[in-house]
């Protein structure tokens, strides 16, 4: 596949797909982890004496009312200060104002064109890939770069529809992070993988997929308890996936070694942050209790299969990290990872986030920027916009 470093990109208008789709909180940028990634292929463009159109996403775009709160002029002012250069917003997806602002452009000038999901709300599109939409935005460039992991996993008109219109390849943060996933096609051993968040469903292809792969796969969080009660523990009110019930009992049949699920939990009667909570052996909860966290022996547990790993993965916190009560097991299995420097991947999302709250990000081997577009990769399935590129 062609990475940036095999294009010509002298003088030439070269578009590129980041992924600006930062959070926001009443019109600021809260964190702008995903503006600060895409500086190295933004910066390599420029250093090549070309005219550089950058393309995003940002949030969702149903209504007219998502228009204003997903507008992306906030991240070019953001762009020009860690750049300190002039980035030209254009607030159209489209037609004269875009055209003009691009046949004006110098080498080295940056235009950012507004969210990409603008265009979502007439007849989503973007998000459908409109074969119009594709071919008219490619028609206003010479080169295409997707360097924008997080939709990676989605064909969208941004992707893509450009992709397949113009010579294409990717950027230096795809490269990087798809460096990293590839180290666990065929892993050294001992591998370890490490799951938690709220669903079972969610995580069943990555179970599936990776279970003859790891030696060990270590279950926390909300989706523990649907193998703990698979297991015949009393979970109480926990997280139940009552649908995937019978997927944790099979699985826990013919892999019983390789799986390890808590042996203590926080429990508490409230789902809440005010509610005390206790710390219980997962064979004493009862039935009006719900476990909110993994437990210290549990957290011990972890520890010593991750102290042999040669690699290791990690997707979805393993308590309720959003309170401050419940994010101790996630922080602490975050700081033994970092203490001991364990060769982990953390698989984007609320992990990653959760590494961040707790200063544990930079720390790490690799943090992801895609959940999505990781957990697809753990998968095994096949990513549209590499396979574009391809
Ligand atoms: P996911 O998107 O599947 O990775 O799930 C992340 C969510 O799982 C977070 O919002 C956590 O609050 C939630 N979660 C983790 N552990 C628990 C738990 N024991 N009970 C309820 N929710 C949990």
């Amino acid at each position: 596949m062609k990475t940036i470093k095999d294009m010509n990109l002298e003088n030439k208008k070269v578009l590129i797909r980041c992924d600006f789709n930062v959070p926001m909180k009443e019109g600021q940028i809260s964190d702008d982890t995903r503006i600060t990634a895409a500086l190295p292929t933004i910066k390599y463009c420029l250093d090549q004496n070309a005219k550089v159109i950058l393309f995003s996403h940002l949030g969702r775009v149903k209504e007219e009312s998502d228009l204003a709160k997903n507008n992306l002029a906030p991240v070019a002012k953001r762009l020009e200060e860690l750049l300190g250069q002039k980035v030209t917003f254009v607030e159209k997806t489209r037609g004269e104002e875009l055209e003009n602002a691009i046949n004006n452009m110098n080498n080295k000038d940056i235009i950012l064109v507004q969210n990409t999901r603008y265009e979502d709300l007439d007849g989503k599109k973007e998000s459908k890939n409109d074969p119009e939409l594709g071919a008219y935005w490619a028609s206003l460039g010479d080169v295409f770069v997707n360097d924008a992991f997080g939709t990676i996993h989605r064909a969208h008109a941004s992707n893509v529809g450009i992709a397949s219109h113009l010579d294409s390849c990717i950027g230096f943060l795809i490269e990087k992070e798809l460096n990293a996933l590839k180290e666990l096609d065929n892993p050294t051993h001992p591998f370890v993988v490490v799951l938690g968040g709220a669903k079972v469903a969610d995580k069943i292809g990555v179970i599936e997929n990776l279970v003859t792969k790891a030696d060990k796969i270590l279950i926390g969080g909300g989706m523990a308890f649907t193998f703990l009660k698979a297991e015949g523990y009393e979970i109480g009110k926990s997280l139940l996936d009552e649908e995937n019930l019978e997927f944790c009992k099979n699985i826990l049949k013919d892999y019983k070694d390789k799986i390890i699920l808590p042996v203590d939990v926080a429990v508490t009667i409230e789902y809440s942050e005010n509610e005390p909570y206790k710390t219980k052996d997962i064979t004493e909860m009862n039935e009006n209790e719900q476990g909110l966290d993994i437990g210290p022996k549990t957290v011990e547990l972890f520890e010593s299969y991750l102290k042999e790993a040669s690699i290791a993965v990690w997707n979805g916190p393993l308590g309720v990290y959003e309170f401050e009560k419940y994010k101790k097991g996630t922080d602490e299995l975050l700081k033994f990872v970092v203490d001991n420097n364990i060769k982990m991947i953390l698989g984007g999302g609320d992990i990653v986030a959760a590494a961040s709250l707790a200063g544990y990000k930079d720390k790490v081997y690799h943090a992801s920027t895609g959940g999505g577009a990781t957990l697809e990769y753990l998968e095994g399935k096949t990513l549209p916009g590499l396979e574009a590129i391809k």
